[in-house]
């Protein structure tokens, strides 16, 4: 079996691709680099550089590979960002699936596994959120994520593909081999940038906001363990390849830790006493997000296995302290 993973050097991609490798999977990894790294692929992977946009070059990797199932994770991802270049948003992650799309339909490919998110949801109107709850999303980001699902129905209707949505919470942690992990840049998420902190390459770690309606005042998030994403990933992938039908799924681990017991807890593992502030609130924050993944064990048999909160913080520390420097390109 080949699998095109799209994306794969990226943070998700590249767990994904190390799981499909050690399960055996022939993996062909198309990235432009962008915000991707060569050092996270595996050498079993055959490397296609280039972007989701350029028509041409996708049909040349399609023609050069017999695909059975393509993964989707190019994106642009930063929700900040995404409010002051929404064009850019919708170039990539809309445009760029369209043209990923057609060339499927074109060269009679018919699994795709898509990564969406919880921005999808916006503000919860509910907690646990399921997959059924409104979807209002509050940044471009989540929208053109929200867009892309929408067509996928359709496409299934009139062309028979099948796809597998998954709606990530917060996705954290490291291979637990220490090898691969979290580097972007900027860095922008709550974990690794504590992480950097307690390695000493930042003064403080800020916690936005304290006034919210939470017991400590900080907001709350569903942590979901990169490797549970990456196992969830593969049993969906073998779902649609058995004949299975497209469906959508949101993973997180179905609890709720906030910014201050996440900054507790990496305190305590690292042995670091680094420098905290209480900043202004982020715009755009919701106060709590927590998933239902109800559906995916029930229908996919899946079930977090490293997603304490314990192991994430250690493996993310792992991977941190034996590349302070991220991938180093
Ligand atoms: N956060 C924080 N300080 C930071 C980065 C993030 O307090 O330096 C908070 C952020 O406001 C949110 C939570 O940590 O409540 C998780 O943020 P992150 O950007 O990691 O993920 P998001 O939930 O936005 O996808």
């Amino acid at each position: 079996m080949k699998i095109l993973v799209c994306g794969g050097a990226g943070y998700i991609g590249s767990h994904v691709v190390r799981v499909l490798v050690e399960r055996g999977y022939q993996v062909v990894v198309l990235d432009n680099f962008s915000t991707g790294h060569l050092g996270a692929v595996p050498k079993e992977a055959v490397i296609e550089e280039g972007d989701i946009r350029d028509r041409v070059f996708l049909g040349q990797v399609f023609q050069a590979h017999p695909i059975d199932c393509v993964m989707h994770f190019c994106a642009n991802s930063l929700v900040g960002e995404s409010m002051v270049e929404p064009l850019k948003y919708y170039h990539n992650n809309v445009y760029g699936t369209i043209c990923l799309l057609e060339t499927m339909v074109e060269q009679e490919v018919t699994r795709f596994v898509f990564s969406s998110t919880a921005a999808v949801y916006g503000e919860p109107e509910q907690s646990p959120i399921t997959e059924n709850s409104s979807k209002k999303p509050t940044n471009t980001y989540g929208e053109t994520k929200l867009a892309v699902e929408k067509m996928l129905p359709w496409l299934d209707q009139a062309y028979g593909l099948k796809s597998m949505t998954f709606r990530y919470f917060n996705a954290a942690g490291a291979h637990p081999s220490g090898e691969i992990g979290e580097d972007h840049n900027p860095e922008t998420h709550l974990l690794p940038l504590i992480l950097k902190t307690a390695l000493g390459q930042r003064d403080k770690i800020s916690i936005f906001g304290e006034d919210y309606p939470t017991p400590d005042g900080s907001c709350i998030r569903d942590y979901i363990h990169v490797m549970d994403i990456a196992a969830a990933h593969i049993l969906g992938m073998e779902k649609l390849l058995a004949g299975g039908e497209s469906n959508i799924y949101n993973l997180g681990d179905g609890k709720g830790f906030s910014v201050k017991e996440v900054i507790d807890r990496t305190r305590a593992i690292t042995g670091k006493a680094f420098a905290v502030e209480i900043a202004d609130r982020r715009a755009g924050d919701p106060v709590e997000l927590i998933a239902s993944s109800e559906k995916a064990h029930q229908e996919l048999g899946w079930k977090p296995a490293h997603s304490d909160l314990d192991t994430i913080i250690k493996t993310a520390w792992k991977w941190h302290q034996n590349h302070p420097q991220g991938y180093g390109e």
